[in-house]
């Protein structure tokens, strides 16, 4: 390599490596994580056995009122996963995330809008059980089910995640910054302990409004229309 490329390489590394500090510095990320990665529970599970583990799991509260657990569903190979907080009342019924009314925002997001089936996406939420009366999940809560999560994502190993609304941003990019400033352009991942195959990438996260704010503020569609554009674009590209 010629002293020419090596410099543009230099030049492109540091600027690469600007605009992720400058991206965690945007997610009031100022310190590098210290901690050393605690290894999953379910480091070795299938989604198979990473499914029946979920059905059967008591580790919160949440399974006393649970009618079914909600793991997820689609295409465990797909590039663009779908993350919400967690089911509501006809989730927990059906057993499938995103069936209700806000789902089936959802799925004509998927289906009319960026031209895919539903079945062509992974479609899962943060806890996979129902907060009781629709309720906002707990700290614990999230703590306790997110291990299912983390999994369900190294194993599908999606290109582009969305997240569904505040919970779902949060817990991905590890800040506490409100949806409405978070969305409309790519973040970092930043989940602890994800592990991503040494010929991926790790998914890049596209924090939305969750359609049960749609639900409420259709005004807020136009927005979420110029994220899925985005997405889609990104996609096309990769
Ligand atoms: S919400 Fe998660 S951690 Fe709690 S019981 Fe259900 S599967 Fe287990």
């Amino acid at each position: 390599m010629d002293r020419e490329n090596l410099r543009k390489d230099y030049i492109q590394l540091i600027a690469s490596a600007r605009e992720y500090v400058e991206q965690q510095l945007q997610l009031g990320i100022t310190e590098l994580e210290s901690e050393p990665e605690q290894d999953s529970p379910y480091a070795d599970f299938d989604l198979p056995a990473l499914t029946a583990d979920a059905e059967g799991c008591t580790k919160c509260p949440l399974h006393e009122t649970r009618t079914n657990v909600v793991f997820g569903v689609g295409d465990p190979n797909a590039d663009l996963m779908f993350i919400g907080e967690a089911p509501g009342a006809d989730e927990d019924r059906q057993g499938e995330p995103f069936v209700g009314r806000a789902g089936q925002l959802l799925t004509q997001i998927i289906e009319s809008g960026m031209k895919l089936k539903r079945s062509e996406v992974y479609i899962a939420n943060i806890l996979k059980c129902r907060p009781p009366g629709n309720r906002n999940p707990e700290p614990n809560e999230i703590e306790t089910c997110s291990p299912y999560l983390v999994r369900q994502i190294e194993l599908i190993q999606p290109k582009v995640i969305v997240a569904l609304g505040s919970f779902a941003a949060q817990m991905l990019l590890g800040t506490k910054i409100g949806i409405t400033k978070l969305r409309g352009e790519f973040h970092p991942c930043n989940v602890p302990g994800l592990r991503v195959l040494p010929h991926k990438k790790p998914p890049v996260i596209m924090p939305t409004f969750h359609p049960a704010y749609l639900l409420r503020n259709p005004n807020a569609k136009r927005e979420v229309w110029e994220d899925i554009q985005t997405v889609m674009g990104f996609l096309a590209q990769a």
